[in-house]
C-alpha cells in the first residue's frame, strides 16, 4: 500500500551518493493543489531525493516495496516523509522528502567546534521519540545507524536546537548477502547476523545503541579499521564497544546493546529516561525557540 507517482511528475537532479544497490538523486516533484483542474499543468513543486533501485536489482524489488510500505505508514515530525514509488521503465524509485543538511554521520564529522552535550542529547531524544513511535505501532525500521538520520535544522545558533529525522532503512536485511550483513557490524544486532528472520523490533535497540555511540564521538565510525573476520570475531566474543565518556548517554547504550534481545530496554522506558535526565540537567535543557514579531 503506497501512492504511485507518475515518472513525469518527477525531475531527477544531480547524483547525492550510492546506498546499498540504490542510487540515490537529488530531485523535484511536481504536485498538483486542489484547485488545479484535470487539465491543467502542475502548481507546486517540492525539493525530493530519489533512491533508485536499477534495472539489474529488479529480483529484490519486493523487498524494496517493502521498505517503501512501512515508510508509508508512519506520519511523524521525527520520521523522513515517504512521498510514494515511481516505477520508471525498469526501475524503481522511492520518493523521499529532501532533508536539508544531511546525514548526522558526516554532518558531524564536518562541524570544527565540538558540538554540545545538550545538542547531542537533543538527537538522542528525538531518535527515541520516533522509534518509540515504531515501537507503538509494531513497526521495525532495521537499520537505525547515523548514516540514516537526516539533520533538517542544525541548531548551532542555538535557537531551538537540532531537529532531526529518521530516513527509511533502504532494502532490508533480509535480502542481503552475508557479507553486506557482517559489514554491518556493530550497527546490525547480534541475532540478526546469526540469521537475519530473527529482525524485530529488539533489533533497533540494538542499532540505537550504536548510533548514540555514533553521536557520542561526533561521527566517528566504529569499529572501522576491522576486517569482515575481525569484526565476525567481535560479536562471537561478545564484545562491546568504549564506553563513552558521556555518562549518561553511555548508559542507555548499554542498556540497549545487550546480547540477549530481551534484556533490551523499551523505547518507552528509553524516553522517559531521558526525559528524567534532561529534567536533572537544566544545561542541556532545549533552547526554546524566540519569538519573532
Ligand atoms: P542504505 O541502504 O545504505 O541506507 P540509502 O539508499 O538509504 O541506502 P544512504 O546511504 O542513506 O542511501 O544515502 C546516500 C546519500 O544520499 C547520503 O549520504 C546523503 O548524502 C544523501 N541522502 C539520502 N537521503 C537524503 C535526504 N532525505 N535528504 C538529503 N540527502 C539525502
Ligand atoms: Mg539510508
Amino acid at each position: 500500500s503506497f501512492h504511485r507517482i507518475l515518472k513525469e511528475e518527477i525531475v531527477q537532479g544531480e547524483h547525492l551518493g550510492r546506498g546499498t544497490r540504490t542510487n540515490i538523486y537529488a530531485g523535484i516533484l511536481k504536485l498538483k493543489s486542489e484547485d488545479d483542474d484535470d487539465m491543467g499543468g502542475y502548481s507546486q513543486e517540492v525539493k525530493v531525493v530519489l533512491k533508485v533501485l536499477g534495472s539489474g536489482h529488479r529480483d529484490i524489488s519486493l523487498a524494496f516495496f517493502e521498505t517503501a510500505s512501512m515508510m508509508r505508514q508512519v506520519s511523524h515530525k521525527h520520521i523522513a516523509l515517504l512521498y510514494g514509488v515511481c516505477v520508471r521503465h525498469q526501475e524503481n524509485i522511492m520518493v523521499e522528502e529532501f532533508v536539508q543538511y544531511g546525514p548526522l554521520d558526516l554532518f558531524m564529522r564536518r562541524q570544527s567546534t565540538p558540538l554540545t552535550t545538550a545538542w547531542k542529547f537533543q538527537v538522542a531524544k528525538q531518535l527515541a521519540s520516533a522509534l518509540s513511535y515504531l515501537e507503538d505501532k509494531k513497526l521495525v525500521h532495521g537499520y537505525v545507524c547515523s548514516k540514516n538520520i537526516l539533520v533538517a535544522r542544525d541548531g548551532l545558533d542555538g535557537e531551538g536546537g537540532p531537529f532531526i529525522k529518521l530516513s527509511d532503512p533502504g532494502i532490508p536485511i533480509t535480502v542481503l548477502s552475508r557479507e553486506e550483513c557482517v559489514d554491518r557490524i556493530p550497527w546490525i544486532a547480534p541475532e540478526c547476523v546469526q540469521d537475519t528472520a530473527n529482525l524485530s523490533i529488539a533489533a533497533d535497540k540494538w542499532g540505537f545503541g550504536t548510533t548514540l555511540w555514533e553521536i557520542c564521538y561526533n561521527g566517528e565510525i566504529p569499529l572501522k579499521d576491522k576486517k569482515l573476520t575481525e569484526k565476525e570475531r567481535f560479536y562471537a566474543a561478545q564484545c562491546q564497544l568504549a564506553t563513552p565518556d558521556c555518562e549518561e548517554l553511555a548508559k542507555l547504550m548499554t542498556h540497549c546493546m545487550t546480547y540477549d534481545p530481551r534484556q533490551r530496554l523499551f523505547f518507552r522506558a528509553i524516553v522517559r529516561d531521558i526525559d528524567v535526565v534532561e529534567k536533572q540537567n537544566p544545561s542541556i535543557q532545549p533552547v526554546p525557540m524566540l519569538e519573532v514579531d
